[in-house]
């Protein structure tokens, strides 16, 4: 296949700006990655497509040669159920580390499996204590899983990765880490944070479309979840694996056009590395956050909890979101409500296809918005 070249940008003033926290702004290159000819899921192409990707996700969640990847077709939320419902046997148990959104979630996808639970909650945008933690697992020696969110998107918040992975480790158990919104941004290594499943997906840090998620772990304990009875029929986890890498051919249909997206957007987040990529979303997050606090607005969180990708803010005095949100809608930039319910605020994401030309006018148009609903207010 002969990579198409890739189509112009398209103009500043035509251009949305995706600032909810994925799908994102993807770059040309993944873009024109898109247009595959017809393709057969089940033909040498596609399956040589499939274990690249099998192997890029690996890569960038820090996995060497033990580790291997299973893809899936649907969002994030798909591969977190796979893995949940996949890896804990009958008799198991799940701490579930919870403050925000995403950590009740998790709770909840065990819950509709019949997985016992034990809800570890601290409450939205408050620090998970890694001690608190080591009690809950010292005190009980049911618990075989702990489920920690990396990033806790509803609030900004980057959780502990490496002392919850060391906690852990310590009391033997299994470590499974919802990394949608921070794998490819956020410093993450399966083998030195200790994590036994880490589930990402394409479109958020990894900036590829949607469409496609994944589950990371290492090939023996997939090998070894033959010995877990499946709950689900499309989400086995282990079937995956096997016709992934023995078989290596997927069970069923991938999205093999957004896979080729993806295959090309790995290469992208590889080249750049997650330290670049870090550090190019932290400086996009910091213009917003000096921006919009020399305007006025407060941050939920102090800068040492904050991810690189995300950050929430107060909304300006008297409006509502809903004004906020349609008013720089039409000025091409699409910001996100907060899932805090109750909470006067909103949220804004710096992943994906960004460019600081972005920020600056952003900030303008966000001084046009406010100040023309000031104007009618009056
Ligand atoms: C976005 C997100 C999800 C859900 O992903 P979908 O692709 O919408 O299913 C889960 N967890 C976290 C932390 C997220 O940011």
């Amino acid at each position: 296949m002969s990579p198409s070249p890739a189509p112009p940008e398209p103009r500043p003033q035509d251009r949305v700006v995706l600032m909810n926290p994925g799908p994102v702004n993807v770059s040309e290159e993944v873009r024109a990655a898109l247009t595959l000819p017809d393709l057969c899921h089940r033909e040498p192409e596609a399956l040589a497509l499939m274990q690249r990707i099998r192997r890029k996700t690996t890569r960038v969640c820090g996995g060497d040669d033990r580790y291997a990847a299973v893809l899936l077709a649907g969002s994030g939320t798909t591969a977190l159920e796979a893995a949940f419902s996949s890896v804990v046997p009958a008799d198991g148990r799940v701490l579930v580390i919870d403050n925000g959104h995403y950590g009740e979630r998790l709770a909840r996808i065990l819950s509709v499996h019949g997985i016992a639970v034990e809800h570890l909650t601290f409450g939205w945008g408050t620090p998970v204590d890694p001690a608190v933690v080591e009690r809950s697992l010292a005190g009980d020696p049911s618990l075989t899983h702990v489920a920690l969110v990396h990033h806790e998107t509803s609030t900004g918040m980057l959780n502990p990765l490496r002392e919850i992975g060391a906690v852990t480790a310590r009391h033997g158990r299994s470590l499974a880490v919802d990394a949608i919104s921070s794998l490819g941004a956020e410093e993450f290594d399966l083998v030195a944070d200790g994590v036994d499943w880490c589930v990402g997906t394409a479109n958020k840090c990894l900036e590829g479309f949607p469409g496609v998620s994944f589950v990371v772990g290492a090939r023996e304990r997939l090998a070894a979840l033959e010995t877990v009875p499946a709950r689900t029929f499309s989400l086995d986890l282990h079937r995956h694996f096997v016709a992934q890498e023995h078989d290596g051919v997927p069970l069923f249909t991938l999205p093999l056009q957004v896979m080729a997206a993806f295959d090309t957007a790995l290469d992208l987040a590889l080249r750049e590395g997650t330290q670049q990529r870090h550090a190019r979303y932290t400086a996009l997050a910091e213009r917003l956050r000096d921006g919009l606090a020399e305007r006025g607005l407060a941050l939920r969180l102090p800068p040492e909890h904050r991810a690189s990708s995300l950050t929430a803010f107060a909304l300006p005095d008297g409006m509502t979101y809903e004004e906020l949100h349609d008013g720089l809608k039409a000025e091409g930039f699409v910001v996100y409500s907060t899932q805090a319910r109750g909470e006067r605020e909103f949220r804004l994401s710096t992943m994906g296809h960004i460019t600081g030309e972005d920020i600056t006018r952003f900030l303008s148009a966000y001084d046009r918005v406010v100040t023309q609903y000031a104007g009618a207010a009056l």
